[in-house]
């Protein structure tokens, strides 16, 4: 895999990058995301080395059914145009159409502007069925591609998958610092880290997690957890159990849950898993109207007491019903020992990054803890699974 680092400076000058990011974001989060912090300093260093930049990404999933006006209204890109601009201070030109042979004459007409944002690629039928004609065509826009956007990566779509067979295509440096991070916890090393040219790069990846490991799992659902869970369950420790996913342990002890969220098909699974000693279930709760939704205060002892010894950390998937601040205690207990402690920890999940970005200085000040941008990405690649948009790189 090639990465941006690679490439030499002459072949960036006066050539037109297109830039594939996740701009997958709620725009009242924008200002403070992680995927908007993240991407700035690869356009930064593109535009500063003589690059004009097309930036690629997609926006929730706009459906079929729908109306066109309603369609763009919901789902457009546009105002990621101005979002981006204010970080960078510079200005971004957005593209509101597909009409790539304008496009093209336009970027290369254009002497004054350097960025430039497309429209939302999923209002695109070929962007989501990796249609080779569709990639030819964003190719054609520019001379070199780099993958940005880590978070979209596990998905087999055009601007991730297909284009690269039309462009010498580069790993961004959001992208090379996911995969450098999330490697560090894989042993063995994740695979695709075996194809890195840079052996300097290699070498913090090559070193095996430290022990104690302690995986933290909570959230909503326990499907989407259960590839990490495997793929985790001999290189880590303790895994400290909470959130909905808790409930699913319950009931595979035949205890009663109330009216609290579970996952039926899932029963078979924990009844296997409970079996696992490293399985840590919580000891009390807090309880409303028949539901449990959140850990109590025992359970966050027993939690903050097992993550102080850890030497490695991963944490996905919020302890309890967060939303409603009176829930929310658990997971805080979890973000205290978290930064209490100096253990190498990936922290990680759509609605577990938020959390954890609400106190943005203290992990910003941090080099011991990564927050990853890919939510469902980071899932599957911690479960070992190979993402399309990284094998596409190769
Ligand atoms: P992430 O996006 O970080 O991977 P998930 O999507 O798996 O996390 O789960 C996050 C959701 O789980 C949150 O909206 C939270 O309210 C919910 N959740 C966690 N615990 C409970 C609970 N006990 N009852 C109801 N919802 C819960
Ligand atoms: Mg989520």
């Amino acid at each position: 895999m090639k990465f941006l680092t690679d490439l030499s400076k002459e072949k960036i000058f006066g050539r037109t990058c297109l830039l594939r990011v996740d701009l997958n974001i709620a725009e009242k989060e924008a200002k403070n995301s992680p995927r908007i912090l993240g991407i700035l300093p690869t356009i930064k260093f593109l535009i500063k080395n003589g690059a004009k930049v097309v930036i690629l990404s997609h926006r929730g999933r706009p459906q079929k059914i729908s109306s066109i006006k309603y369609q763009v209204l919901s789902y457009t890109l546009k105002s990621f145009a101005k979002i981006l601009s204010k970080a960078l201070n510079q200005k971004i030109k957005f593209i509101d159409n597909f009409n790539f042979q304008k496009i093209k004459e336009e970027i290369n007409k254009s002497k004054t502007e350097n960025i430039y944002l497309l429209e939302n690629l999923r209002f695109l039928s070929g962007e989501e069925k990796n249609d080779k004609k569709l990639a030819k065509q964003l190719a054609n826009l520019g001379d070199f591609y780099v993958n940005d956007a880590f978070a979209a990566s596990h998905r087999v779509n055009a601007s991730v998958s297909a284009i690269t067979k039309f462009l010498p295509s580069y790993a961004g440096f959001l992208m090379e610092k996911e995969i450098k991070n999330l490697s560090f916890v894989m042993d063995p090393p994740h695979k695709f880290m075996w194809g890195v040219k840079n052996p300097r790069r290699r070498r913090g990846s090559l070193k095996a997690a430290k022990k104690p490991f302690v995986i933290i799992l909570g959230g909503a659902k326990i499907s989407d957890k259960i590839g990490l869970i495997e793929n985790f369950q001999k290189k880590a420790d303790y895994f400290l159990i909470g959130g909905g996913i808790a409930h699913n342990f319950l009931l595979a002890q035949g205890l009663p849950i109330g009216d609290s969220i579970f996952e039926e098909k899932t029963i078979g699974f924990a009844k296997k898993m409970l079996k696992n000693k490293k399985i840590i279930l919580p000891v009390d709760y807090a309880i409303k109207n028949r539901k449990i939704l959140d850990i109590g205060p025992n359970t966050m002892k027993l939690y903050s007491d097992i993550i102080r010894k850890a030497k490695t950390i991963i944490w996905n998937g919020p302890m309890g019903y967060f939303e409603d601040k009176r829930f929310a205690k658990g997971s805080e207990a979890i973000i205290k020992a978290i930064l209490k402690n100096k253990a190498f920890s990936v922290v990680g999940g759509g609605e577990t990054a938020t959390l954890f970005s609400l106190k943005p200085k203290t992990y910003n000040l941090k080099p011991n803890i990564f927050v990853s941008t890919g939510g469902g990405a980071m899932l599957e690649y911690l479960a070992g699974k190979k993402l399309p948009g990284i094998k596409a790189l190769k």
